[in-house]
């Protein structure tokens, strides 16, 4: 009798994970969530109900041992104050420093509060950032259409060659908390104003890749690369075959937006979605790594 492989050891495999979009916090805000819900009303509109997960680093690279995955990209949390985003920051700072290599992060700013966003955006790359993110424009309020107020921050962005994640939302479909405006439409305008800004839109675009059927919006988004975080919420598993035939296996980065999503199921379901062998490196942890500079895997890294 043949002995059948279980269904995992068939699939492909890449040589090393990253998960470019989980989210941790500080222990003051794991353990407070009540006090920040009443001092950031999007925090409060996320995370009011106490079922919505919030995680430490700790949690993070238990959940990354479990799942085989073997580097991740922070990000904190879009806050409101500048106050709040730079006590994130230094935690995340400490945080990846200890990480052993397996952390990275991104830094966090408020980008409409101009010139002290782009000094926190500076002090953040001095800290060892690797991008910023994940920015909100709605819950931090800047805008989109008429971006001449987040100039400064992309300025820091474009002098140290780093990319800036941004959160994005699909323009039809249910409603969940933390969906917000940033639609298609918008970013595609916000895209235009600063054509070499390297940018990552998380949750694929809001949609964005299928636009980029039509050449004018390809051209536009040429800087720009595409997250997969939250997908189980939003879509079928088809879109990563239907996105990767449109814009190609270099565009798009695995993300779980952990602990939203369990990173061991998750990397499993999107690993048998239609992905091919020859994509799999790419959209597992080379795009990642290209995009936001991160260490090869075996690189002499502990
Ligand atoms: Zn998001």
């Amino acid at each position: 009798m043949t002995a059948v492989a279980p269904p995992s050891l068939s699939l492909p495999r890449p040589r090393a994970v990253v998960d470019a979009h989980t989210h941790v916090f500080p222990a003051e805000v794991v353990a407070g969530r009540a006090a920040f819900c009443d001092r950031d009303a999007w925090f409060g509109r996320l995370y009011s109900n106490p079922v919505a997960a919030l995680i430490g680093a700790a949690e993070l690279t238990q959940s990354m041992a479990v799942a085989g995955i073997g580097q991740a990209v922070v990000c904190g949390f879009p806050w409101a104050d500048l106050g709040l985003c730079r006590a994130h920051n230094d935690e995340m700072a400490a945080a990846v420093r200890g990480s052993g290599g397996r952390l990275s992060w991104l830094g966090v700013v408020p980008p409409g509060s101009g010139v002290a966003a782009a000094q926190e955006a500076d002090r953040c790359f001095r800290l060892g950032a690797v991008g910023l993110g994940e920015l909100n424009a709605d819950a931090q309020v800047f805008g989109l259409d008429h971006p001449t107020a987040v100039a400064p921050v992309v300025e820091v962005c474009l002098a140290v060659d780093r990319p800036l994640l941004l959160h994005a939302s699909e323009p039809v479909g249910h409603a969940y908390p933390g969906k917000g405006t940033a639609t298609p439409d918008r970013l595609l305008r916000f895209l235009a104003a600063f054509p070499a800004l390297r940018v990552v839109l998380a949750h694929w675009g809001g949609g964005l890749p299928f636009y980029e059927l039509m050449p004018e919006v390809a051209t536009v988004a040429a800087n720009t690369v595409y997250d997969t975080a939250a997908s189980t919420y939003l879509y079928r598993f088809a879109i990563y075959r239907a996105v990767l035939d449109v814009i190609g296996a270099d565009r798009v980065l695995f993300g779980s937006d952990f602990p939203v999503l369990r990173q061991d199921r998750f990397l499993r379901r999107s690993l048998a979605s239609g992905v091919r062998a020859g994509e799999t490196d790419a959209v597992f942890g080379a795009n990642a790594r290209r995009v936001y500079g991160l260490p090869e895997p075996g690189g002499g890294t502990p």
